[in-house]
């Protein structure tokens, strides 16, 4: 494995970063997930114009141009070769002295890392999973707003304990106010009434890139989109639920908190919107 730190390549037992990077010291950084289809990498601009917004709106002014960053992440793709993989990009603040102020960090770092994607069990997709509510509510935006995706997720961490310890894969999880956020690490969205609901970003979603994939399919076979303020009421009583990310693609939630969705099986148009996505991955260039 050649892994990218600061634009040289390293094997994974030498990819090695300072203890007084503030990444670690702080989570205090940003990344993306990024597929890797048929040996293309699937909404490259989408990942690093989402990354840089990331940086830019914590202060973290990235050592390349975006164009640079393209550039790095082909490379790092294809000296591994991979055809079929996952791209992690964390771009950390750098090294500094122990104190939590970020001006003692002289130089953000850019690390990628290409490898295997854990995918969930090809049978979820096929039958749907379980989520429960978890009752670690999302931090607020108004404290960090939910469109940096940034290195710290120890609040997503704490909810995702609470979806294993229950038996399941994910959590939803709520905001101070009570309404749908998102999941730990996936968006979430309902059908309901012939809509394709899902929460806003200012409702604690991340702005998810393939929730950006699905609603555009969405528009595309006429179904309507609305961003809404959801209640867990909305999810107990949607006809049908799937969950949306980089690594678990589209995914059946077919019951809730013990509730069953619909009757139970993944929906016809969760159906539909899995085989236009598939076929959206097969012909990425
Ligand atoms: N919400 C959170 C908290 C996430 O970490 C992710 C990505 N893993 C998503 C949503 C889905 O976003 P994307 O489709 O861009 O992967």
């Amino acid at each position: 494995m050649k892994i990218y730190i600061d634009g040289k390549y390293y094997s994974q037992d030498d990819a090695k970063i300072s203890v007084y990077d503030h990444g670690l010291l702080y989570g205090d950084g940003v990344f993306e997930g990024i597929r890797i289809y048929h040996g293309r990498i699937f909404m490259l601009n989408e990942h690093v114009e989402r990354l840089y917004m990331s940086a830019k709106a914590i202060l973290i002014h990235i050592p390349l141009t975006m164009d640079d960053m393209e550039k790095a992440l082909l490379e790092t793709v294809a000296r591994n070769n991979k055809k079929d993989g996952y791209i992690r990009l964390i771009v950390t603040r750098g090294v500094g002295s122990l104190g939590v102020s970020p001006m003692t960090c002289k130089k953000p770092s850019v690390i990628i890392i290409v490898d295997d994607i854990q995918l969930y069990p090809v049978e979820y997709y096929e039958r749907g999973i379980s989520i429960i509510t978890a009752s670690t509510r999302r931090i607020s935006p108004d404290s960090l707003d939910p469109r940096i995706k940034s290195l710290n997720y120890l609040n997503n961490v704490l909810a995702k304990i609470e979806a294993i310890q229950s038996g399941c894969l994910e959590a939803v999880m709520l905001n101070q106010n009570g309404y749908v956020a998102e999941c730990t690490g996936d968006n979430i969205a309902i059908i309901k009434e012939g809509a394709l609901m899902t929460p806003a970003t200012h409702h604690g979603a991340l702005s998810g890139i393939t929730r950006g994939v699905i609603i555009a399919l969405a528009e595309k076979i006429g179904l309507p989109v609305i961003e809404a303020n959801l209640t867990q009421y909305d999810l107990y009583t949607a006809d049908e639920c799937f969950l949306t990310g980089t690594g678990a693609e589209i995914i059946p939630v077919v019951t809730i908190d013990g509730r069953p969705v619909g009757n139970e099986k993944p929906g016809e148009t969760t159906r539909m919107l899995i085989d236009a996505f598939r076929k959206e991955i097969a012909t990425v260039e």
